[in-house]
């Protein structure tokens, strides 16, 4: 049955295809977040270091221009004819401006030069080749004060050159002092006479664009303010920011970007190419996994015959409702064809598998809407529907099914006779499971079965314990079979002519069961249903063989029930048991129903025709309580027919019923047929049944069932 823990609880093909498609998805979105993460890593690294790079460059180049006024200022100041030509007792001004001051027009290396006495004040000066006016230091702003300020003894020793930068009245400027003084030797004049050299040189767009090509730095300029560019400050030897010399980064780093951003796009569209085709293909395979799957469970939930439903299907769909806590009340039909096994021994199972399809294929139109069918197997149906109204409706559909298999079915050249025995049971799913649903309309139907088949039974409490009780009285067939309880007994019949005992009938009998004696009519249905009374039967015949064997002038008649005579190897079985016994097969006669008969034309047809070339006789049991008429009956060359008990019993208070048994025995006779009233309890009785015709006689007024031994004293006796 249902099992939890089967292969549906494995993540099915469509969820383990949506995880693949999700994590090739985020494959892809990783790689490029990657690589582009990592580009823009490495090219912002790449900026940052070109950024300091740039800075260092560009104070390389402030101190290299620092650095050439410096040079200048030795290359000036350090000089045997500058010495000459300022300290006293002359200041040479002629040569001072052709030396110096003219300068500035012919190089570019400074714009103003200027000597200063040893008190730092502006002796001689010439600006932009411009005489130079002023006496105190004013013009040079604080930038040459500090370096005078801070150096004011170094300088006067004759050791030092100082360069730095300042800010003029006429802009930034490099600027540089050095004391004039001889190539070689001491610095010989009085009373500490000092004459220094200042040079100075402006920051111009001119410079800043040869510092810039120089060093690799693109339009470098000088702003007063900060800008958001990149810059560093520009400071004074005083300290004071005197401005910022800006540039454009070159941003290798973006530039290698957006260089190298072609081939990555590249590797990008190959990765996710290359993932998308993983995705595809395992998407492919997956795909038809998936539909293998779906497939696989809709095959294992669908019969393969009727194409309906299967009871596994049925099971789950009932549990799935009752998992939902749905309160409605739900009815469930059971349907057992009656005779199906018989269709398949004699027509074979393809006609039986025909015969399937079509009735699925009409129970299928006859459901009402919300109901479910399924095929439970072999020849069972179950049809389920919930709701309100669902046992009206259940009820309808199962008179439906009937009113259908009323008329006979065609199967090519065939016409079949079929019927059902059909259960009904209803209930909410709080009341009961849905198991105990099945259960209960399973044991209906049983009733159905053994009532008389070809109805519906309605599930009630009391079918359920006339259910257990069979079921019980099942299991005490079973161990009494085993255990020896069972004994046949015999039931002497009379020759009407000749008054005396020419057979018997075994009649089984339950003396040893231990909850009290049962009679035939209690339990044989009972081992008919359940399959016990092939055993049962068997052992009857066995025993009534062996018991009747010695005594050659007794014939013996053994009741054989329908469910037995279906049985394809039954004449097989009789043919063993006659072996075995070493019993005539021609003092035997077998006694069968016309019900069994009825149903099974064709089997038991060729059933008694198998018998009769054993030498066993047949004969028909229990006639007149069936609707056949004898004229019917003739073709399946019965040796003997039985008038039932309930026909011979009313000939001495019923003239219709001596009528019927006349004529019955006339057509018998006709036919060579012999016949045997049975049930004969009185002499009137027994006289008239004579007077009929009737060629053997059997009831209480000549003999009850008996033991063996008690049977053989009585076989001498002579009735009147
Ligand atoms: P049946 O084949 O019709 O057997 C005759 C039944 O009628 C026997 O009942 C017998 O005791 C009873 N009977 C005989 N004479 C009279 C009479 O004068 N008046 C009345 N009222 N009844 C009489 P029993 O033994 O209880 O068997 C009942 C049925 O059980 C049998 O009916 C037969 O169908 C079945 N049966 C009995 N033994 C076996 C058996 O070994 N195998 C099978 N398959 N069925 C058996
Ligand atoms: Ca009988
Ligand atoms: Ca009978």
């Amino acid at each position: 049955m249902y099992n939890p823990l089967s292969w549906r609880n494995i993540p099915s093909a469509k969820t383990l295809f949506v995880m693949i498609f999700m994590a090739g998805i985020g494959l892809v979105v990783s790689v490029v977040a990657l690589l582009y993460l990592s580009l823009h890593l490495i090219s912002t690294k790449t900026n940052e270091i070109d950024e300091h790079r740039s800075a260092l460059s560009v104070q390389g180049a402030i101190q290299t221009s620092a650095n050439r006024v410096w040079s200048l200022v030795i290359d000036n100041a350090v000089w045997d004819d500058a010495v000459r030509e300022v300290y006293p007792p002359v200041l040479n001004t002629d040569w001072l401006y052709n030396t110096w001051g003219a300068g500035f027009k012919i190089n570019n290396l400074y714009d103003g030069t200027f000597v200063l006495d040893e008190h730092f004040h502006v002796m001689w000066g010439s600006f932009k080749s411009q005489p130079f006016k002023e006496t105190n230091l004013d013009f040079f702003g604080y930038g040459l004060k500090a370096l005078i300020r801070e150096n004011a003894k170094a300088l006067q020793a004759e050791t030092t050159i100082y360069a730095g930068i300042t800010r003029t009245r006429q802009g930034v400027a490099f600027v540089g002092i050095g004391l004039i003084r001889p190539m070689v030797g001491r610095l010989q004049v009085k009373n500490d006479v000092r004459r220094y050299l200042v040079i100075t040189r402006h920051i111009n767009p001119q410079i800043l664009s040869d510092l810039g090509n120089t060093f690799q730095i693109e339009n470098l300029h000088f702003t007063r303010d900060h800008t958001s560019e990149s810059s560093i400050p520009l400071k004074s030897s005083a300290g004071e920011i005197l401005g910022y010399l800006n540039w454009q980064p070159q941003r290798p780093g973006a530039q290698a970007a957006s260089a190298a951003s072609n081939q990555i796009t590249q590797i990008v569209v190959l990765a996710s190419a290359l993932i998308l085709l993983f995705i595809l293909v395992s998407s492919v395979g997956l795909y038809k996994l998936a539909r293998g799957e779906s497939q696989a469970r809709r095959v294992a939930r669908t019969d393969w015959l009727s194409h309906l439903p299967n009871r596994r299907a049925l099971i789950e769909e009932l549990e799935r409702v009752s998992l939902r806590g749905d309160i409605d009340v739900k009815t469930v039909v059971f349907i057992d064809l009656d005779g199906f096994k018989d269709v398949n021994d004699i027509y074979g199972h393809d006609v039986g598998d025909e015969l399937i399809i079509l009735l699925a294929k009409a129970l299928r139109e006859r459901v009402p809407q919300g109901g479910m069918l399924a095929r439970m197997g072999g020849d069972e149906f179950a049809m389920t529907i919930g709701g309100d109204h669902s046992q009206a409706q259940a009820l309808t559909f199962a008179n439906d099914v009937l009113a259908f298999l009323d008329a006979p079915v065609r199967i090519g050249e065939r016409t079949i006779h079929i019927s059902a025995s059909i259960g009904l049971a209803s209930g909410t799913l709080i009341d009961c499971t849905s198991s105990e649903l099945f259960r209960r309309a399973d044991i209906a139907m049983y009733h159905s079965k053994i009532t008389g088949k070809g109805r519906i039974t309605q599930y009630d409490a009391e079918l359920n314990s006339a259910r257990e009780r069979q079921l019980a009285i099942e299991n005490e067939i079973r161990d009494g079979m085993e255990r020896d309880e069972f004994d046949v007994w015999y039931q002497p019949i009379i020759d009407a002519r000749s008054q005396k005992m020419t057979s018997v009938e075994a009649l089984v009998r339950w003396p040893r069961r231990p909850a009290g004696e049962l009679t035939p009519d209690e339990f044989i249905s009972i081992a008919e249903t359940s399959g016990l009374i092939y055993s049962l039967g068997q052992f009857v015949l066995r025993r009534a063989c062996h018991d009747l064997e010695p005594f050659s002038d007794l014939k013996l008649s053994v009741n054989i029930s329908p469910a037995q005579f279906r049985d394809p190897e039954f004449e097989e079985k009789v043919a063993k048991v006659i072996e075995m016994t070493r019993f005539p097969a021609n003092r035997l006669q077998l006694e069968v129903t016309e019900t069994y008969v009825l149903e099974n034309p064709e089997r038991a047809r060729a059933a008694i025709a198998n018998l009769k070339a054993l030498g066993t006789a047949v004969a028909l049991d229990d006639f007149g309580t069936g609707y056949s008429s004898i004229g019917y009956l003739r073709r399946f060359n019965f040796d003997t027919i039985k008038i039932d008990k309930s026909l011979a019993g009313l000939v001495d208070n019923d003239e219709q019923a001596i009528a019927l048994v006349s004529g019955t025995v006339r057509i018998a006779s006709a036919l060579g047929m012999a016949v045997v009233a049975e049930g004969v309890e009185n002499e009137k009785q027994m006289k008239l049944l004579r007077l009929a015709g009737c060629d053997q006689l059997q009831g209480f007024w000549f003999s009850r069932p008996m033991p063996i031994e008690a049977i053989i004293e009585l076989r001498k006796v002579r009735y009147c």
